[in-house]
Parts: structure tokens; C-alpha cells; sequence
């Protein structure tokens, strides 16, 4: 696999002290789509922007697609596409804005045409093309910026909070237009805190939180280590969590405790018979449990 992005100790301090990044390494594919996932604060959009060449790094340095961002930041711009979190384009219709973005990357008018109708209509807001951007609810402000990448087809696609105004059902419409940029060859970034967003698009995902990178694999391989499923017990007497602590792994939250075992079965025996136990549920592993573990307990 050829690597298209390559960070080397990124840090990133703001000028008010934040350090939003701390000596961060990594490497982003061809092709691939690839997940940053954490929290709010942890750092997500400054990554982002550092690729992007909207920010400087305090120390350390970034290739794109072998391209240095500080010596060589225009050529990095021609390669991105970035839908934002905030959409940008506002004073202007919806196609005259997509028009105006498409020419910019030089895409042939009949082209750029046929691009745009079908993203508009793919993502039920045809009926916006002639309105005035502000005048759209948030939601369909932030699929018109969803159109801006996807008519785009860069080399580097990224998405910053994709579908956070989005209902479900326009997620779902979201989600496959990005799955779609792979075949026309584009390598996809995306940021959230939606980990269902993340198991639905990630080919591989990297776990940021308090500006660190926690882990970096495919999905199966962060899950991996867990095993398939969890158990998930309410309790009412603190006193429990010594007696099941032998069993496994263990998250308390509150007057949950979760289990991470190799043996449930056996597990789920051992802890009917203790009093104290309100509930037992034995549930599907998610990135959630990673996060959790990988934090000692903090909740995405
Ligand atoms: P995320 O996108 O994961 O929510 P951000 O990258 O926006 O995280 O922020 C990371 C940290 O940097 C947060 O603590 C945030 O408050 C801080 N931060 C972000 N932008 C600025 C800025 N322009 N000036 C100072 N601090 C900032
Ligand atoms: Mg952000």
C-alpha cells in the first residue's frame, strides 16, 4: 500500500497555550477511507486543517502525496477537497456556489452539470438549487457542502463532521456518496465522534483523544483484543466489581460494569449467583468498548 499522507511528531500549540496535538506519527493510504475518531476537543479538526494547509504545525512535518505542506502548500490545496463542519459557501444559490467551486478544479461544464444535478438530487435538494444558501436549514446547508467534495473527486476527499445536522435517513445518502469517491480513485479522510458513522465507513480508523493517538488499525483489529461480545451489568452494591474482577477485563461507569471476557459463559454462570446484580446483558463489542478501554473509562 503506498502511503499518501505521511505525519512525522506532529504537535500543535495554539497561541493560548492548547496543545491540540501532541507528537503525533502516521500514515494515511491510497484509496482508502480512513476514520480519525474522539471527542469533542480531542483534536480532530486542527489535524485537519494542518493536511490541509489551513494551519501550521508547531513542530514536526506532513507530506501529501510526497508534497512537504510547508514548502509546497499550493500543491497540497490542488490535491484536497474539504467539506467543513461549518459550511463555508453562503452568500450565493446552491448550483451557482457548486458551479463556481467545480470550475475552480477546471471539471468540463457538461460534466460539472451532470455532477452537480446528481448530487443535489441524490441527496433531496434539488429543489434548492436556486435558493440562497443561508436561506437553507442547517441540514441542507451541510449536504450542499457534502456536494462541494463529492463533485470535487479529489485526490484527498475530507470530511469534518459529515453528517453531524443530518437526520438518519440523509446520513444513509451521505454515507454512500462518500463510499462512492473510492472508485474514482479519491483517498477519504473523515473526522467524528459518531461511532456508527466510523464501523460503516472505515477501512481503517485512528483513535485520537486529548490530542494523543490511542490506536490506529482496521476495525477487527482494534475489536480484536476484547473478543466478540461484552457483558454489561447493572449493579446496586459497589462490592461486586471485587468479587467479578478475576473474570476478565473490567469498565466500571457509574452502577455499570463492563466485562470483557474470553469465557462469557462461564462469566455470566459466576455472576447469576451474586447478589448485588441487577441485570446482566451480554452485547456486541463496538468501537465504543475500544475508546472506553483504550481511556480507562472515558465515553466517547
Ligand atoms: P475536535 O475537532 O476534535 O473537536 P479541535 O481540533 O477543534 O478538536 O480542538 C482541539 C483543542 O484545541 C480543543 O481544546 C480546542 O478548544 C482547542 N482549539 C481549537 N481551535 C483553537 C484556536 N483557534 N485557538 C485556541 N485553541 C483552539
Ligand atoms: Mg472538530
Amino acid at each position: 500500500m503506498k502511503e499518501v499522507i505521511n505525519i512525522q511528531n506532529l504537535t500543535k500549540v495554539y497561541k493560548n497555550g492548547v496543545v491540540a496535538l501532541k507528537g503525533l506519527n502516521l500514515k494515511i493510504y491510497g484509496n482508502e477511507i480512513f476514520v480519525i475518531l474522539g471527542p469533542n476537543g480531542a483534536g480532530k479538526t486542527t489535524l485537519l486543517y494542518i493536511i490541509s494547509t489551513i494551519l501550521k504545525p508547531t513542530e514536526g512535518s506532513v507530506y501529501v502525496m510526497g508534497y512537504d505542506i510547508a514548502k509546497e502548500p499550493g500543491k497540497v490545496r490542488e490535491l484536497i477537497g474539504f467539506a467543513f463542519t461549518e459550511v463555508t459557501l453562503f452568500n450565493t444559490t446552491v448550483y451557482k456556489a457548486l458551479w463556481a467551486h467545480g470550475r475552480i478544479y477546471g471539471i468540463p461544464k457538461n460534466e460539472l452539470r451532470q455532477r452537480i444535478l446528481d448530487c443535489l438530487n441524490e441527496l433531496d435538494i434539488i429543489n434548492k438549487a436556486d435558493t440562497i444558501i443561508w436561506e437553507l436549514s442547517s441540514g441542507q446547508r451541510k449536504r450542499v457542502e457534502i456536494c462541494k467534495v463529492i463533485i470535487q473527486r479529489p485526490k484527498i476527499a475530507i470530511f469534518d463532521e459529515p453528517t453531524i445536522t443530518i437526520d438518519i435517513d440523509g446520513k444513509h445518502k451521505v454515507w454512500s456518496l462518500i463510499k462512492s469517491l473510492k472508485k474514482y480513485g479519491s483517498t477519504v479522510i473523515i473526522a467524528t465522534n459518531d461511532i456508527y458513522e466510523a464501523e460503516y465507513l472505515a477501512d481503517r480508523v485512528a483513535i485520537l483523544n486529548k490530542g494523543e493517538l490511542l490506536a490506529v488499525g482496521s476495525i477487527d483489529e482494534l475489536k480484536k483484543p476484547l473478543g466478540r461480545e461484552v457483558l454489561e451489568l447493572e449493579i446496586s452494591d459497589a462490592s461486586v466489581i471485587s468479587k467479578i474482577n478475576h473474570l476478565g477485563r473490567i469498565i466500571v461507569s457509574g452502577n455499570y460494569v463492563r466485562l470483557y471476557s474470553d469465557k462469557l459463559q462461564d462469566a455470566v454462570k459466576e455472576i447469576s449467583s451474586l447478589n448485588g446484580v441487577i441485570s446482566i446483558r451480554r452485547l456486541n463489542v463496538t468501537l465504543d468498548d475500544v475508546f472506553l478501554m483504550l481511556t480507562g473509562g472515558v465515553k466517547l
